[in-house]
C-alpha cells in the first residue's frame, strides 16, 4: 500500500503527460533546430507547449523560456538581474525561500554582493513595512516566493512587485509551489521573473520554465546555441517540454479541483488529526495557504521517527521539516525562521496532497497516525 502525501517534494507523472511524451522519446527524435521537416515536428510541439503554459500563467508565449528545472530558473533570474544592472549590488529576499534561492544568495554574498533576508513572524508571514524598508536604490532584485513548500504560506507577491518597482528594483518570484495550485494571471502584475518546475505539477523531473516579462532586461549565464530565441542555449528537452505543455493544460482544467476536492482532503485530514492527536499545532498562515499543504507540529517527538512509523504502518509517505545532513538532524530553516521552540521544530510533519489522492488515503492517515503519536510521546522524556 502506498499513501503518497509528499506532493510538494514531487508529483506523479500524469498518464496524459506520459502519453504526450512518448512520440518524442521514440519515432519523433528530430532536433527542433534542424531545417528539415523531421526536425520541424519537434519544434511544433515546443510552440504548442509554450502556448499552453502561457495560457495557465496569463502571459504571452514569447515571455516564457524552458529550462531544466526550478533551480535553474531561480539562478537564471537572480544572476540576470545582477548582470543587467551592474550599478545595483543588493538583493532583498526572505528567510523562508527554498535553497534554490538561498544558496545562490549566500554565494553572491561571498562575492561581495549585499543580501537582506526578510524575517517572518511565528506564522511565517512577512511584514510589508519590512519589505518597503529593505528595498533601496542599490537593490537590483527582490525575490519572494509565491508559496512556501514547507508550510504552504502564500505571500502577497503582486503587492511586493509593485513596491520593488517603485524603487527601481526588479522582482522575481519562485512560484514552483504555486503554479497549478492557485490562479495566476501575470498580465495584470508587475512581476518581472517567475520560476516554475514541471515535476511539482505532474510533469517529469528535469524540466522547468522561467517567465521573463516583456522589456525586462535579461541575461543568461548559459550561452551557446540559439535555442529559446537565443535566451537559453542547449538543445531542448523536447519530450519533457511536451509533457510540461500537457501538464499545464491539465492544471488549467483542474484549477477548481485544487480549491474543492484537494482542499477538502487536506481539511478533513487536518481536522481529524487535530481532534485525535495529543497537543497538535498547525504551522503557517492558516488563512493564506496552499489548498494542498498541511504542516502539523507534534510536540516533543522526532519527525524522523514519526515518518518511519507512518511508512511502516500504512505506506504513508510524508515529509518532516528536518533534513538529515551528515548524520545530524538539522531542523528546517523555515520553522527556525518562524521562531518555533526547539521541542516543536523536530516534530513537524508536512502532508501535501494532489488531485490523485483519495478519501481512502485520508482514512488511512487518520487511522494510523494517532496511535503512532501517542506511542512516541510515551517514550519521549518531555512528553507526558
Ligand atoms: C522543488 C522546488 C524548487 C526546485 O525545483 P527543481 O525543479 O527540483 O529544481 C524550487 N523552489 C521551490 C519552492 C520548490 O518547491
Amino acid at each position: 500500500m502506498l499513501v503518497y502525501v509528499d506532493n510538494n517534494a514531487t508529483t506523479c507523472v500524469a498518464r496524459e503527460v506520459f502519453e504526450a511524451m512518448v512520440p518524442f522519446l521514440t519515432d519523433q527524435y528530430g532536433n527542433p533546430s534542424s531545417a528539415h521537416p523531421f526536425g520541424k515536428s519537434a519544434s511544433k510541439i515546443i510552440v504548442s507547449s509554450r502556448e499552453n503554459l502561457a495560457e495557465l500563467l496569463g502571459c504571452d508565449a514569447d515571455e516564457l523560456i524552458f529550462t531544466s528545472c526550478g533551480t535553474e530558473s531561480d539562478s537564471t533570474a537572480i544572476l540576470s538581474a545582477l548582470a543587467t544592472q551592474q550599478n545595483r549590488r543588493k538583493i532583498v529576499t526572505t528567510a523562508v525561500e527554498h535553497h534554490a534561492v538561498l544558496k545562490v544568495c549566500k554565494r553572491l554574498q561571498q562575492q561581495g554582493y549585499k543580501v537582506e533576508y526578510l524575517p517572518v513572524d511565528k506564522h511565517g508571514r512577512l511584514n510589508l513595512a519590512d519589505v518597503d524598508n529593505a528595498i533601496d536604490d542599490e537593490t537590483a532584485l527582490v525575490s519572494v516566493m509565491w508559496a512556501n513548500n514547507e508550510i504552504g504560506n502564500i505571500y502577497p507577491v503582486e503587492r511586493i512587485a509593485e513596491i520593488a518597482h517603485a524603487r527601481g528594483a526588479l522582482f522575481h518570484t519562485d512560484a514552483v509551489q504555486a503554479v497549478g495550485k492557485v490562479k495566476i494571471n501575470l498580465s495584470s502584475t508587475a512581476i518581472d521573473f517567475l520560476s516554475l518546475s514541471g515535476h511539482k505539477l505532474h510533469a517529469p523531473k528535469g524540466v522547468g520554465a522561467l517567465y521573463v516579462r516583456r522589456f525586462t532586461p535579461y541575461w543568461s549565464f548559459l550561452t551557446g546555441g540559439h535555442q529559446e530565441r537565443g535566451q537559453r542555449a542547449g538543445t531542448e528537452n523536447v519530450a519533457s517540454i511536451a509533457g510540461l505543455g500537457m501538464a499545464a493544460l491539465l492544471a488549467q482544467e483542474n484549477m477548481e479541483v485544487e480549491q474543492t476536492y484537494v482542499k477538502g482532503l487536506r481539511d478533513r485530514m487536518e481536522a481529524g488529526l487535530l481532534a485525535t492527536c495529543p497537543d497538535p499545532a498547525v504551522n503557517g498562515d492558516i488563512e493564506h495557504r496552499l489548498p494542498n499543504t498541511s504542516s502539523i507540529c507534534f510536540k516533543y517527538i522526532e519527525g524522523e521517527a514519526i515518518l518511519l512509523r507512518l511508512y511502516q504502518a500504512g505506506g504513508i509517505c510524508a515529509s518532516s521539516g528536518s533534513a538529515c545532513t551528515s548524520g545530524s538532524l538539522e531542523p528546517s530553516h523555515v520553522l527556525r525562521a518562524m521562531g518555533l521552540d526547539y521541542r516543536m521544530l523536530h516534530g513537524s510533519i508536512r502532508f501535501s496532497f494532489s488531485r490523485y489522492n483519495t478519501e481512502q488515503d485520508v482514512d488511512v492517515i487518520l487511522e494510523k497516525t494517532p496511535p503512532i503519536i501517542k506511542a512516541l510521546r510515551e517514550m519521549s522524556p518531555f512528553g507526558h
